[in-house]
């Protein structure tokens, strides 16, 4: 599933739009299509999404991304489990493309998502999009320690488990959560409320860095994750735990150990993690 970097990925290579105007906007699915109140059925307005005007800028908060247009309207991407942001003259044609932008200068945008549980939001404007984020917690490139502490300190939720909470650092999925974790040397069940200061500190420099070096190589692609030029990220290579359990620690040499924690698979080295 996408998380921070992925999604930060698209961001950077969807930057081609800002200041192009959209000549038009397909729909194919309109129940991928959504208000600020959640609704997916009736008329859609094209200017909702974007349609007659240009795109201004484009903003990422944790795993969500913002079209914004300089109307003032807002289109709010999420890529949940499968979705894909593809932009040129070819995209738009693959199958389940549920929305495709044509520019003005006849290149494509479209979304597309085969499973269905990300979707694209239309909101009024900026107000309604601040609304949402102020739920989330810091973005995870940003993470500081205090906001960690202030959010998890007291809680005696297993630390991996708590990581996913969006509102306590937004970006982080699993994936990245195990890597974080084993940066930071520290095991995924540990209690929240069990962790000391300095374990707060490497933890949020763990994050910062683990994104940072995942955005860098472009995200991890899994199965479904393309960039919007197609292309495959290279992030996936980078992994130390994830995805790697019975394999050889790079650290320690001893097996990655993988187990359900929090319904949710979880890797790490159980002797260079405690
Ligand atoms: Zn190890």
């Amino acid at each position: 599933m996408p998380e921070l970097p992925e999604v930060e990925s698209v961001r950077r290579g969807l930057r081609p739009l800002i200041g192009v105007p959209v000549a038009s906007v397909r729909v194919a699915r309109r129940d991928v299509v959504r208000d600020d109140a959640g609704r997916r059925r009736g008329r859609l307005d094209p200017g909702a999404l974007l349609a007659g005007a240009r795109v201004a800028s484009i903003e990422r908060r944790g795993k969500q991304l913002a079209l914004i247009g300089d109307t003032g309207r807002v289109v709010l991407i999420h890529l949940g489990m499968s979705g894909q942001v593809l932009l040129g003259p070819e995209a738009g044609r693959g199958e389940h493309t549920h929305v495709v932008w044509t520019l003005g200068d006849g290149a494509k945008v479209a979304f597309r998502d085969p499973r269905r549980f990300g979707g694209v939001w239309t909101l009024p404007g900026r107000a309604a999009l601040d609304a949402r984020w102020r739920c989330l917690g810091p973005d995870g490139l940003r993470v500081r320690a205090e906001s960690l502490v202030e959010a998890l300190g007291r809680s005696r939720r297993a630390v991996k488990a708590a990581l996913l909470d969006q509102r306590a650092v937004a970006g982080v999925g699993n994936i990245y959560a195990d890597e974080s974790l084993f940066e930071a040397g520290i095991a995924p069940s540990r209690p929240c409320d069990a962790l000391d200061a300095p374990e707060w500190d490497r933890l949020a420099g763990a994050i910062r860095r683990v994104l940072a070096r995942a955005v860098r190589d472009g995200g991890s692609t899994l199965r479904d994750y393309r960039r919007p030029d197609g292309s495959a990220g290279g992030a996936a290579s980078g992994h130390k735990v994830y995805a790697r359990a019975g394999k050889a620690c790079s650290r320690c040499g001893g097996p990655i150990a993988g187990a359900v924690l929090a319904q949710r698979s979880t890797c790490w080295c159980p002797r260079c993690q405690h």
